[in-house]
């Protein structure tokens, strides 16, 4: 048996109500008539991947096989004063007046629907709320199940289905408000998360790393040499992989790259841009259950050497329903005490036990 650790889970259901519709009316702005170009000139119908789906799929998970040691939290909404942080003035007035509309905003698909600027609203705001929780010590480790994503929001722009960078208003906060001085982001989405690179460029009390399929896949930034700029370079750390790199090319950088970068920078709370995209059955990479698992072990580890264990997920990416629920599910397990395998060895153990079982068979009598 394994003790049980508590672990806060953030959720609020206005974050379904951001809907996109490739089908709805669309405002008469120039976006939309090129995006609307684009869209017909698809062989397919196209379907919007970033929908509300992927939270109920996680919460119908969570209750049909329930963890031990898994709270549940409402979450709240970001104010202007919170996402004036990371984005400018005027990126948030063009946003908050597509309040109750229909529009795109990037021909990276990321679209709003009515519900939307409220829901990316309580995204930002379900993550702090997670560090907050974290921070002030009522929780060891704390994840935000949030949508839309945020980690490809940049100051002045949505991009890749992201509107606001959720992690990075999290870590802003926590800066300016919860005392924190030097915060630890690891990035394992299969993208690059740029926006939240392109918001702490010059920071050098953010530490951001990233391990992402390499470009030219999307959104083709994060080459070994970008390292930070100003008096941040040097606390922007990619790590680009190749197609179908897996577990062992993961925990490679964790132990190779992470674990001295985090030696080095000492950080006071670690929060992870936790997207599933990187599972096999979803975009090109081949990470594994195990693989997240043995990962969030690695970084609890790490947390509990530097920081008193504040560790804070905030979903990002992960479309396939099934790796994205069960990815999410590893991820808890080990938060709530669970100590993981080693990948790859999952049911070694009971072969070797059935060998046992079987080795008379085949015994000189
Ligand atoms: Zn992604």
């Amino acid at each position: 048996m394994t003790d049980v650790t508590p672990v806060m889970v953030f959720y609020d259901p206005r974050m379904l109500a951001h809907e996109p519709s490739p089908d709805a009316a669309f405002l008469p702005g120039r976006m939309d008539q090129r995006i609307r170009q684009l869209l017909s000139g698809l062989g397919v119908p196209w379907k919007y991947p970033e929908h509300p789906g992927r939270l109920t799929a996680i919460q119908q998970l969570l209750a049909l096989t329930p963890i031990e040691g898994i709270d549940f939290a409402d979450g709240t909404a970001a104010t202007r004063e919170q996402l004036g942080r990371v984005h400018t003035s005027s990126y948030l007035e063009q946003v908050y007046k597509l309040r109750g509309q229909y529009a795109w905003l990037d021909v990276d698909t990321t679209a709003v629907s009515p519900g939307s600027v409220e829901a990316a609203e309580v995204a930002a705001g379900t993550a702090i709320a997670a560090v907050e929780t974290v921070v002030t010590g009522r929780n060891p480790s704390a994840f935000a199940l949030v949508r839309p994503p945020g980690h490809h929001a940049e100051p002045v722009r949505a991009r890749g289905f992201c509107l606001f960078n959720n992690v990075a208003v999290a870590a802003a906060h926590a800066k300016a408000e919860l005392g924190c001085q030097r915060i630890m982001i690891v990035d394992w989405d299969a993208h690059h998360g740029n926006g939240t690179q392109d918001i702490f460029w010059a920071d050098p009390d953010v530490l951001f790393i990233d391990l992402h399929r390499a470009a030219p896949f999307y959104p083709g930034s994060g080459s070994l040499e970008e390292v930070g700029g100003g008096l941040g370079e040097g606390t922007t750390v990619n790590i680009p992989m190749p197609a179908n790199a897996g577990d062992a090319a993961y925990l490679k950088a964790f132990d190779s790259i992470l674990e001295p970068a985090a030696e080095w920078f000492q950080p006071d709370l670690i929060l992870v841009s936790a997207g599933f995209d990187p599972h096999a059955h979803d975009l090109a990479l081949n990470v594994s259950y195990g693989g997240f698992a043995a990962m969030t072990h690695r970084l609890k580890l790490l947390a509990e050497r530097h920081c008193d264990g504040r560790l804070v997920f905030v979903l990002e990416g992960g479309y396939n329903l099934i790796s994205l629920s069960h990815g999410v599910k590893a991820v808890l397990e080990v938060l709530a005490g669970a100590i993981p395998p080693p990948p790859g060895e999952f049911g070694v153990a009971e072969v070797e036990a059935a060998a046992a079982f079987h080795r008379s068979a085949f015994l000189d009598p």
